[in-house]
């Protein structure tokens, strides 16, 4: 699963991965110690000593998840010749941004390509639901990616106080998500807990970002591999141009202002939109006919005893 990760990376005109990579990486879980099974990538050298650390299951989750994390590890390697203070992500939405940008280009087609699925016919059911799976995972987590960071500020900059650490985190998914729990959870408990970057103290930030940016770093990399049609349909596997750009992009790491690099890529300095709504258009045509005369949203009452 992991070569067929570097495969794609290589089609770009990417470097392989080098040999220690292979064999210092952990790839499934030790039978003999626990350890934190949470995938993640490691520079451990900044020097071209890169490990992922996972404990990979055969199944799609963890195989997109590779792509992801092979997007630090090629992140690294691009900026290795910078000086140390450079050595990371243009900002920390960049890092997440890289290997979720190749994700969006494990189209149908690509996964047909390496015999993962069947020619399937294109029809516009399949398209929909296609679709519709692509925006459960990627713009249903905008409000979850930004509601983590509001409660963990919250509690730095002390307006969460500790006797309301979980009435604030279930009023911020109300708020943000329309998520309601099934029965009360008082003070007792500690859901924030739960999710792992919230314990392990990462900023959460970036995710958020990244779910923009890898839009309109896909649709940049569309536009360099010169592909015409609908924007969801683009995969450029294999193309060196789209690849060229994006490592030039990676080369940069930090050494200068993220609005700098991502104009070198995108051709603009901001970071919107636009490219979200364009690759779920057909979804949200459809989405607008299934909901016509309904009324969307939700009321934010955080508490389920409130009714
Ligand atoms: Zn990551």
């Amino acid at each position: 699963m992991t070569q067929r990760a570097e495969d794609y990376y290589v089609s770009l005109g990417m470097p392989k991965l080098p040999e220690s990579y292979w064999q210092k990486t952990q790839f499934i879980k030790p039978r003999d110690r626990d350890v934190v099974c949470h995938a993640s990538a490691w520079d451990m050298t900044m020097d071209g000593d890169v490990r992922t650390k996972m404990c990979i299951k055969p199944n799609e989750e963890e195989f997109t998840t590779i792509y992801h994390e092979l997007g630090h590890i090629y992140y690294y390697l691009a900026y290795n010749n910078q000086p140390p203070l450079f050595q990371t992500g243009a900002h920390d939405g960049f890092h997440e941004a890289i290997g979720d940008t190749i994700v969006l280009g494990m189209t149908p087609k690509y996964l047909e390509s390496i015999g993962l699925v069947n020619a399937q016919q294109q029809t516009n059911e399949a398209l929909i639901n296609a679709q519709m799976r692509m925006a459960l995972a990627k713009v249903s987590f905008l409000p979850f990616g930004l509601m983590i960071d509001r409660w963990r500020w919250g509690v730095f900059d002390g307006s969460i106080k500790p006797d309301s650490y979980n009435k604030a985190w279930w009023e911020l998914k109300a708020k943000y998500q329309g998520v309601a729990p099934v029965t009360a959870r008082g003070e007792e408990f500690f859901d924030a807990g739960a999710k792992y970057h919230v314990p392990g103290n990462t900023p959460y930030t970036r995710y958020f970002l990244s779910h923009i940016l890898q839009f309109q770093f896909y649709k940049s990399l569309c536009d360099a591999a010169g592909h015409k049609g609908p924007l969801y349909e683009c995969s450029f596997y294999g193309n060196k141009e789209a690849g060229q750009k994006y490592w030039a992009m990676l080369g940069k790491g930090s050494s200068q202002p993220w609005q700098k690099t991502m104009k070198e890529l995108t051709g603009g300095e901001k970071m919107d939109a636009s490219a979200v709504l364009e690759y779920f258009a057909p979804l949200q045509t459809w989405l607008k006919q299934q909901n016509e005369g309904q009324s969307c949203g939700w009321q934010a009452a955080a508490a389920p005893a409130k009714g």
